[in-house]
């Protein structure tokens, strides 16, 4: 299913809380301790928050080391960044081509769109790559009342030794355990059949096993989702749904 036309949109909601601290860096998310932003990303308030893109990531990453590892034969994943499944821009090319030369008599972008979908692995099929715009969306994830935000004592890595290097230390700003932040993800014209991948998602995140951020290697950014609502529009309820909203008839059972 492309994105042409509305087949369904999924909508999940609910709270995140985090388990452990979270150090989600403003610049960027360096896994280098000296070149990281110290001080954590912030709204236009001066909140605290989850970008979208940070939870995005690591459902991406979960989802693909999990399929990998052939835990279930029905779904593919490819490594996007070192081995995608549609990689290089001659493979497009060539599938471009090829529908030139035969098929003129329909709309060539959505030929071509169709083919490099067919092409594409599961975990491109919902996330996206280069090609084809990504089906799951995850709004950034403001802020719940308050949130205690501290300094911490970072201890300077060796980057030759991987141990610890005598004297250097740094600070790096977190928010603290027990800070609450909205959620919403959406996924539109998901194939039924992935349908089990998104319950995996959902269950994912209500497991306290993902983790977001900088410094996961020392416990932190463990985020759990609680209070889900799942809802599950489709074309007899989607004008109910744009005129009103989300609706207790529209909910989906993810369990
Ligand atoms: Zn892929």
């Amino acid at each position: 299913m492309l994105l042409d036309r509305f087949y369904n949109k999924y909508i999940i909601k609910g709270t995140l809380v985090a388990e452990t601290p979270i150090h989600i860096g403003a610049g960027e998310e360096s896994l280098d301790p000296i070149q990281t932003d110290n001080s954590v990303i912030k709204d236009v308030n001066g909140k605290p928050y989850i970008p979208g893109s940070s939870i995005k990531g690591a459902l991406r990453s979960y989802l693909e080391t999990l399929l990998l590892s052939g835990v279930d034969q029905r779904f593919k994943a490819c490594l996007i960044v070192n081995d995608p499944c549609l990689g290089d821009e001659d493979e497009v090319e060539k599938i471009k081509r090829i529908y030139q030369e035969e098929k003129r008599d329909r709309d060539l972008d959505l030929i071509v769109a169709e083919e490099i979908y067919r092409n594409l692995c599961d975990v491109c099929r919902i996330f996206g790559n280069p090609y084809f715009a990504s089906k799951l969306k995850v709004d950034d994830c403001m802020l719940k009342g308050d949130a205690h935000l501290s300094i911490r004592d970072g201890v300077g890595i060796d980057r030759d030794t991987g141990t610890a290097a005598d004297g250097k230390k740094y600070d790096f700003e977190q928010v603290d355990a027990g800070a609450q932040f909205e959620f919403c993800m959406s996924v539109d014209n998901l194939e039924p059949e992935h349908e089990e991948l998104l319950k995996l998602m959902v269950k994912v995140l209500e497991s306290g096993q993902l983790r977001v951020g900088g410094k996961t290697s020392v416990g932190l950014g463990c985020i759990r989702l609680i209070d889900t609502r799942a809802y599950k529009i489709e074309p007899t309820n989607f004008r109910s749904y744009l005129m009103e909203g989300l609706k207790e008839e529209m909910r989906w059972q993810y369990v």
